[in-house]
């Protein structure tokens, strides 16, 4: 089986060190970066599974690159803090980390979450940050302000149309059947033919798709609904 790449960004060249070698006793293959920048770049250049990321660094901080990286993908993070204070800090503007562990940690600790993050990650959902953009920027979605692009683009969706991108996106790697969309996009007083949500979709594909006779972002999963394939 293909080992695992987990990055970890960290300035102190000790617990660079050992979380290195303990995650490679652990059958990972692990990346270093004792500076922001130089992780970033890592990160942009291999396909990385997890991220292990100091808070305080040299160059930019450990949240300026979550955030970053949050702009694109949804690589599980885990933040090294070096006081619970500034972990209920970030964790309060939610700079999307999926954990955080405060300094001085236990090694088994660090390995534990480490599973149950990379676990997690590869079977559940995957949640949708602020921002996201897929297919190098052709379609791109900023959560907070309503506001979605086609090719730099604005689009205008109804509520309805939003609703479904929105839940689709959320959770790229589930299948929604026409119930579940009815539910979350027309609300549970919705007592209509389920098939509406068709014509939805439809709507949908003919603003986001390139070719909405052949979608790449709405999939039909023949016989139970849609997912999103955006990535
Ligand atoms: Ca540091």
């Amino acid at each position: 089986m293909k080992k695992e790449k987990i990055l970890v960004v960290e300035d102190e060249a000790k617990i660079l060190e050992v979380v290195t070698s303990l995650m490679e006793k652990q059958g990972y293959e692990v990346y270093q970066a004792e500076e922001g920048k130089q992780g970033l770049e890592i990160f942009n250049n291999n396909e990385i599974s997890l991220i292990i990321l100091d808070l305080m660094l040299p160059d930019i901080s450990g949240e300026e690159i979550c955030m970053k990286i949050r702009e694109k993908s949804r690589v599980p993070i885990i933040m090294l803090t070096a006081k619970i204070d500034e972990a209920n800090l970030l964790r309060g503007l939610d700079i999307g980390a999926d954990d955080y562990i405060t300094k001085p940690f236990s090694l088994m600790e660090l390995v534990a979450r480490v599973k149950v993050i990379l676990r997690r990650s590869s079977d559940e959902l995957k949640p949708l940050y602020k921002y996201n953009s897929f297919q190098n920027g052709d379609l791109y979605i900023d959560v907070e302000s309503n506001i979605i692009k086609k090719k730099n683009e604005l689009l205008n969706l109804t509520q309805s149309e939003w609703k479904i991108l929105l839940s689709l996106i959320k959770y790229p790697n589930k299948v929604f059947t026409r119930d579940e969309l009815v539910t979350i996009a027309l609300g549970s007083e919705f007592d209509g033919y389920n098939r509406t949500i068709d014509s939805h979709i439809k709507n949908l594909r003919q603003k986001i798709e390139d070719n909405p006779k052949s979608p790449s972002y709405i999939i039909t999963v023949f016989g139970k609904g849609y997912k999103f394939g955006g990535e």
